[in-house]
């Protein structure tokens, strides 16, 4: 059976349990969310298989795309490495318990603090510009010493269809901008006075990025790498890729796979196959979109202007993006009765809200769905990544609950709480306190 297909006979399964078992019941958690267990290990397994088994590769997890603890670790067990961006996703990390040997440090805005801990603990380090550099040139003249460090270039090579996940733009804030005036030069000259650089870095973008222009920013990556080689042989050890492995929201299917993309980079940058660089990967969105969905109640239904509207409990708190700018985030949408099974009521278009206080807090304008019924659920795919695992707190709406879920031979499916649904206490403790000075 295709994954794809598998894939979607696991997320039934799971809808119809989670409504038998209570965990949609619609007093107390109308809308929750869901990780395939199964789903993480196969995805990972795709990935480690794609990429030759004789290169040394570090497939580091972008956690911004899923920081939630527990699937980090699901992550670390099958044999991922971990990207951070922050002293919270950090922590994170090694919550997950991932040793500092498999995480890789990013960030456009590293403090101090932040590089001195990198380097102490042997966490490998991209930086991102030439005052970045001469600030961990001090942490080394200290005597910290640079394990794993490289330089994050910005290749210049364009950008894709959403401007904001494009990140090798001319004028784009991250790395050192290659195709500036003065700049190829001043970095290897950078590299030439400092041996223990000894890594590139580059990501073109997320989402939105044609395989072949990511292929070009990694090409124009190793091409420096050489660069820096003939001066010094063996200079650079490996190159960093970045992510960027863009995700089909308008179906199950995976397209493009891990496996097209090192297609198409061993076309684009073939020594970078060579076996004589080590690679790290930092894919996100590719890894765990697929592998969340969110679930929610119909609370109401009603027309407005001749516009059916379904209510829900899923909207901008668990996916911003989607109901910020739904042009470049579109999300499919499935019905599903009371009881949870496949909706085959007659379908009809319709809008499918979300519970914010601002009109355009909605999951889908105008779609042709089974005609939705209060008490009906609404479960939005391909949302393991970038969507419930970082909620956004508009509206005080607690985070919802997030339950791994296993299904047995039998059917059976056993659900494992995640992260449990906030409760209005905690909401309450995370909302500042007057202090007595002012009471
Ligand atoms: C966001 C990001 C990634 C992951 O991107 P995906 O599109 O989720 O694969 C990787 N590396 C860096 C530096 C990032 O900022």
């Amino acid at each position: 059976m295709p994954d794809h297909h598998a894939r979607r006979i696991r997320r039934d399964r799971a809808v119809h349990a989670a409504v038998a078992q209570g965990l949609l019941d619609s007093r107390r958690t109308p809308v929750a969310a869901f990780v395939d267990v199964a789903g993480i290990a196969r995805t990972a397994a795709e990935l480690l298989a794609a990429w030759p088994r004789e290169l040394d590769v570090l497939h580091a997890f972008a956690a911004k795309a899923n920081p939630l603890v527990p699937v980090l670790a699901l992550l670390l067990r099958h044999g991922l490495g971990c990207e951070v961006s922050s002293p919270g996703e950090l922590a994170q990390a090694r919550a997950a318990g991932f040793p500092a040997s498999r995480i890789v440090l990013d960030s456009p805005a590293k403090t101090q603090a932040e590089l001195a801990e990198a380097l102490r603990d042997g966490i490998a380090l991209n930086i991102d510009n030439f005052e970045e550099l001469e600030r961990v040139d001090r942490l080394v003249a200290d005597g910290a010493v640079a394990l794993r460090t490289g330089v994050r270039i910005n290749p210049q090579v364009g950008i894709g269809s959403i401007e904001a996940m494009s990140t090798a733009g001319r004028t784009t804030k991250f790395g050192v901008a290659m195709a500036d005036p003065g700049n190829r030069e001043r970095l290897l000259a950078a590299y030439a006075a400092r041996p223990w650089l000894r890594w590139v870095h580059v990501h073109v973008g997320s989402q939105g990025i044609p395989l072949e222009l990511n292929a070009a920013g990694v090409a124009e990556a190793v091409r420096f790498a050489q660069e820096v080689n003939a001066r010094r042989e063996g200079q650079i050890e490996g190159i960093d890729i970045g992510g960027g492995l863009p995700v089909d929201f308008s179906g199950d299917e995976d397209n493009p796979t891990f496996a097209d993309h090192v297609a198409v980079l061993r076309d684009a940058a073939p020594e970078l196959f060579s076996g004589e660089l080590k690679v790290v990967t930092e894919y996100g969105r590719s890894v765990m979109a697929r592998n969340g969905f969110i679930a929610s109640r119909v609370e109401y239904t009603k027309t407005s202007g001749g516009r059916a509207i379904a209510l829900t409990h899923a909207g901008a708190q668990v996916a911003a993006r989607t109901v910020f700018a739904p042009k470049s985030w579109p999300l499919r949408v499935l019905a599903y009765d009371r009881h949870g099974l496949a909706s085959t009521a007659e379908l009809e278009v319709q809008d499918v809200a979300g519970p914010c206080c601002f009109a355009g807090d909605l999951m889908a304008r105008e779609r042709k769905l089974p005609k939705l019924a209060t008490e009906d659920i609404v479960v939005v795919p391909d949302t393991g990544a970038y969507y419930f695992s970082s909620p956004f707190q508009y509206n005080s709406l607690p985070m919802p609950p997030v339950y791994g879920f296993e299904v047995s031979e039998g059917d059976v499916v056993r659900f494992h709480v995640l992260r449990a649904a906030e409760s209005i206490e905690e909401l309450v403790a995370r909302s500042g306190v007057l202090p007595a000075g002012l009471r």
